[in-house]
């Protein structure tokens, strides 16, 4: 099972745990450590503990990974 091999996933860097991060509304996923705010990606299900490939988060990894992209109400939406 994929959850099992990711529960097995400590952080490279700090060996802490790291929190499966698997957003409903996006395909990617991330392992996030919060003690380093770091993200290592998932590709393909396989988790690439890299710190080279992490991705820097800053508080919370929804706020920062997923900002708020509402379009201008310029346009008339009807
Ligand atoms: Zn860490």
């Amino acid at each position: 099972m994929q959850t099992r091999l990711l529960n097995l996933l400590v952080c490279p860097i700090c060996k802490g745990p790291l929190d499966h991060w698997r957003p409903p509304a996006q395909e990617r996923q991330e392992l996030v450590c919060h003690a380093d705010r770091l993200a290592f990606p998932v590709r393909d299900g396989i988790p690439v503990m890299l710190e080279s490939e992490a991705r820097a988060i800053s508080g919370e990894p929804t706020a920062s990974a997923f900002p708020d992209s509402r379009l201008d109400d310029h346009a008339d939406p009807a």
